[in-house]
């Protein structure tokens, strides 16, 4: 049934039941008001008038007035009869009246008669008062007996509509509600089951459809979802770099066949497991755990690190990454996990190795005929060793410029293969700052003159000594004003500034020439990078060894330089 036939029948039958109650109510209230009139009109009436002859009999004799009403009260009498046999009664007091007024004597015998007459009226309207006032009284009790009927049955029928009307319509309601929830959290097996017909009926069939099809929905991408972790799995399984996956809370969630065996756990024991707890007794995870990303700084590459695999030293690149994710109307990014990747660098590193001991190799053996080439070309200058003209001094001086130019790509070279071996020297020592600058100076003097750049020195007084390596700290400081003389046009002055900031020295050059486009001033410490467009001889090695000089020493090595404006190289070192 519909909800509004329920209430449109529920409200019809309690107005009905209010109808009912007033009709019962109306009908027995009017049955004795009509009872009670009877009595009045029927029998009272005639007591009344019966008095009032009783009365009137008793004056007669003194007041005409008493006759008169006599006959008034007679009269009306006679238009009252109402109760059988006062008809006969009354026509007998008529008769008894009419004698006694036709005679004068004898009067007193009459109206005995009439008095007679008169009580005997009265008797019967009094018996008549009496049976229907029992009767009257039967119909109070009938009518209490009907309206308290009536009034329960409204009563228990307005309760139980009350009660069950509301409930019928919040029940399926609540029920309803209930299953949207379900629905809310994933359980989209959820149904509702309202019989009938009602709006709620047809409802029920509407959400039901729905989770249905939510349901189909949720299988066909439970079963997308569940393909593609089986792909993703495959594929992280089939790389040949170990891979692993930790949550939030840092345990692990996935571990490919790779990472399994550089770790040497089962796959049992890693999955699902603590990577912090792991990492208390395997060397390698905590290794993996170190520099483990935040959320601020949330990749992060590491250096190579060495893992001794099937007896076989193998060199890996660890790579940290964090998973962040956005929720659903969140703005902010929340972190789920971390990814670490073992990259198998061990190859490059083979290939590097040999690189190096060539390039080691190489600059060593060329540096002996290379200064013996010197040498010679110092002796051929010697006016003793014999004359030599014009063309062939030019054809010598070309000689020695390439030959110097060989000397410090050899010098370069060395200083790599030292770099990449690991093998740099320090000998840390107290090297007075003047005395680096001055060095400096002196060696690109003639360089400096070659290019028509000046070199000036602007270098606050009585600075304390650095602890540094006097030779490397000079090393960088030519390489930086030779790479400054090159660029500057002729003409220009490059600029040597040393000050004084907190407790380290801070060594400037600066120069005029076309400076440094934005886009490169991050790579040209790298090893062989060289500004694309510039056609000046050189290998890209010169500042990446600087970097590394002033970085081995603890210092810090940079440039502020943009495009046309000339270019400060500075390197900071500790007192
Ligand atoms: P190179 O031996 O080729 O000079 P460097 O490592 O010394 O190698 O320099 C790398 C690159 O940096 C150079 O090729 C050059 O383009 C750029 N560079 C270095 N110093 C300066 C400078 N003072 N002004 C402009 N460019 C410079």
């Amino acid at each position: 049934m519909k909800i509004k036939t329920k209430l449109t029948l529920g409200v019809g039958l309690l107005f009905l039941l209010i109808i009912l109650l007033s009709l019962v109510s109306g009908g027995y209230i009017l049955m004795l008001k009509a009872d009670t009139n009877n009595i009045l009109k029927a029998n009272y009436n005639s007591l009344n008038y019966s008095r009032k002859m009783l009365l009137s009999l008793d004056e007669e004799t003194e007041d005409k007035t008493a006759e008169k009403r006599f006959r008034t009260n007679l009269r009306l009498q006679n238009k009252n009869i109402t109760e059988p046999g006062e008809n006969e009664l009354t026509q007998r007091l008529n008769d008894h009246v009419a004698e006694m007024n036709n005679t004068s004597k004898n009067r007193e015998h009459f109206r005995k008669l009439i008095r007679q007459d008169i009580l005997q009226i009265m008797q019967l309207n009094m018996t008549a008062i009496q049976r229907k006032s029992q009767l009257a009284d039967q119909s109070s009790n009938d009518a209490l007996f009907w309206i308290f009927l009536t009034g329960s049955s409204c009563f228990i029928i307005a309760f139980v509509l009350l009660v069950q009307l509301p409930k019928n319509i919040a029940k399926p309601i609540k029920e309803l509600t209930n299953s949207i929830r379900q629905i809310a959290s994933r359980n989209y097996k959820q149904r509702v089951a309202f019989e009938g017909h009602s709006e709620f009926g047809d409802l029920a069939k509407s959400f039901n459809s729905m989770a249905e099809k939510l349901d189909e929905y949720n299988s066909t991408q439970l079963a997308e979802v569940l393909n593609e972790k089986k792909r993703i799995e495959t594929l992280i399984n089939n790389m040949n770099d170990p891979v692993i996956g930790l949550d939030e809370q840092g345990k692990i969630m996935f571990v490919n066949n790779e990472a399994i065996h550089i770790l040497n756990l089962s796959k049992s024991e890693l999955m699902g497991a603590a990577a912090k707890e792991l990492a208390l007794s395997n060397d390698l995870m905590r290794t993996l755990l170190r520099d483990l990303p935040t959320e601020t700084s949330p990749q992060k590459t590491a250096n190579a690190i060495t893992i001794l695999n099937n007896g076989k030293e193998q060199y890996f690149e660890k790579e940290l990454i964090t998973i962040a994710t956005t929720h659903t109307e969140e703005s902010e990014q929340q972190s789920i996990g971390n990814v670490i990747i073992l990259r198998n660098v061990t190859s490059f590193k083979e290939l590097e190795f040999a690189k190096t001991n060539f390039m080691a190799t190489i600059s060593h053996e060329l540096k002996t005929p290379i200064s013996s080439i010197k040498m010679s070309l110092q002796l051929l200058e010697r006016k003793d060793v014999g004359a030599v003209n014009e063309e062939q001094m030019n054809l010598i001086n070309s000689i020695r410029e390439d030959n110097e130019r060989l000397l410090k790509i050899t010098g370069e070279l060395l200083n790599l293969t030292q770099l990449e071996t690991g093998n740099i020297k320090l000998y840390m020592q107290s090297s007075d700052p003047y005395q680096i600058i001055n060095y400096a100076v002196e060696a690109v003097k003639k360089e400096a003159e070659h290019f028509g750049v000046r070199i000036q020195i602007l270098t606050e007084k009585n600075l304390p000594n650095l602890s540094a390596d006097t030779d490397k700290t000079q090393w960088v400081l030519i390489n930086l004003l030779v790479n400054a003389i090159h660029y500057s046009p002729a003409g220009e002055t490059v600029t040597i500034s040393l000050k004084e900031s907190g407790s380290q020295l801070r060594f400037e050059i600066k120069d005029q020439g076309d400076g440094i486009a934005d886009e490169y001033t991050s790579r040209i410490f790298d090893r062989y990078f060289q500004v694309p467009g510039i056609s000046k001889p050189g290998t890209g090695l010169g500042l990446a060894i600087c970097k590394e000089f002033i970085e081995a020493q603890g210092g810090t090595i940079g440039v502020e330089s943009s495009c046309g404006q000339g270019s400060t190289f500075f390197f900071v070192l500790d007192l």
